[in-house]
């Protein structure tokens, strides 16, 4: 820490990503990404020209991918907003709806990054613990009186709450935006966006990172109110007017399109899943019941950071934390069918 840094900050703890290792190829299974690469549409959307275009600016109000998002979710292009990652969204979302008259609470157990945004802030955040089976207990966020933030799934856990159960939440704090992170969703959950009609109060989050495979593109939105549309274009327009690069917005509206190539995929993904709780469970795993593109997992035979490292070492990556009401579980993200299989064989020979 410099002694320049800003004593507001001299206590955030910032967020760690998974694993990004260079030393050798491993087969990835740590930060939830897609298996097989962006739709070929999104792929022929970058050509030379369209590189040459990059001396331009994006276009700050990113419409046509607006349209192409507000389209596929059957909503308004004022119920959208676009950002770089959906990390962006929810930064956003702290910055311009938390302080301290509208506090915010997230469970305990959850995406890391929810309590560095809080951080970020100087923000009171309230972290509301999860039932003994992981589970996230709507009564909890009833009537709660402050801002929310539920990721459904839940991460890393994979577990998800009903849409009922969503909307008594949202209905129950009318005075408060609930915000439901949905990076997740397309694998297997309910989602909150058609509520968003319903509930001015709702501000769901998705990712073009995971069901999308654009990761690394850095592209995610919201759909919401169009009253909150507007207060998070106002952050947007104070600190980052072109927060999409020219060549995100062309992936992003080429990805959205190809509904065929998203759903082949996005099956794929969940018959390997399947393979892989199953095969976990033949081992004797705990596995808890997944709507995503990752399990979570332990096995009473091994520690959860032995396993870790011992797959680490013949080359395969999982994500581990040190938390310890889940350090005897690790996250595992689905990749290919073969991969798993490789995976399962690892494990097999690791716990003998
Ligand atoms: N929400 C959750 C629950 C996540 O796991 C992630 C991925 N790390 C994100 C949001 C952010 O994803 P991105 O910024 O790539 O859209």
């Amino acid at each position: 820490m410099s002694k320049y840094l800003s004593p507001r900050l001299s206590s955030l703890k910032e967020y760690t990503p998974g694993e990004q290792p260079r030393d050798k190829k491993y087969i990835k299974l740590n930060t939830n990404e897609s298996p097989y690469p962006p739709s070929p549409k999104a792929i022929a959307a970058i050509t030379r020209s369209q590189t040459e275009d990059l001396r331009l600016y994006s276009d700050p109000e990113c419409k046509n991918l607006k349209q192409a998002i507000a389209d596929y979710y059957n909503v308004s292009i004022q119920n959208v907003f676009v950002s770089n990652g959906s990390d962006e969204s929810l930064n956003f979302f702290f910055m311009a709806f938390c302080d301290e008259e509208r506090k915010v609470c997230f469970p305990e157990i959850s995406y890391g990054f929810y309590k560095v945004f809080a951080g970020l802030y100087g923000l009171d955040y309230e972290a509301i613990p999860l039932k003994s089976d992981f589970s996230i207990e709507p009564s909890d966020y009833m009537n709660r009186g402050k801002n929310i933030v539920i990721a459904n799934p839940n991460a890393p856990t994979g577990l998800a709450l009903s849409i009922n159960d969503i909307e008594a939440i949202v209905k129950s704090n009318p005075d408060y935006i609930v915000v439901i992170d949905e990076a997740y969703v397309d694998f297997g959950a309910e989602s909150a966006v058609e509520l968003t009609k319903k509930y001015n109060n709702l501000m769901v989050v998705q990712t073009f990172s995971k069901s999308r495979s654009l990761a690394g593109a850095r592209l995610g939105f919201a759909i919401a109110d169009s009253e909150i549309i507007k207060d998070l274009e106002k952050i947007k327009y104070s600190t980052n007017p072109y927060n999409i690069n020219r060549l995100t917005l062309l992936l992003g509206e080429a990805a959205i399109s190809d509904t065929e190539y998203f759903e082949l995929n996005r099956d794929s993904v969940i018959k390997a899943r399947e393979y892989t709780e199953s095969e976990l469970i033949k081992l004797g795993f705990t596995v808890l019941p997944s709507k995503t593109n990752f399990v979570f997992a332990k096995s009473d035979d091994i520690s959860g950071e032995k396993l870790y490292k011992e797959l680490k070492d013949r080359g395969i990556l999982v994500r581990h934390f040190n938390d310890k009401k889940i350090c005897e579980y690790n996250r595992i993200t689905i990749g290919t069918m073969e991969e798993m299989k490789t995976f399962i064989k690892t494990v097999k020979e690791i716990i003998g």
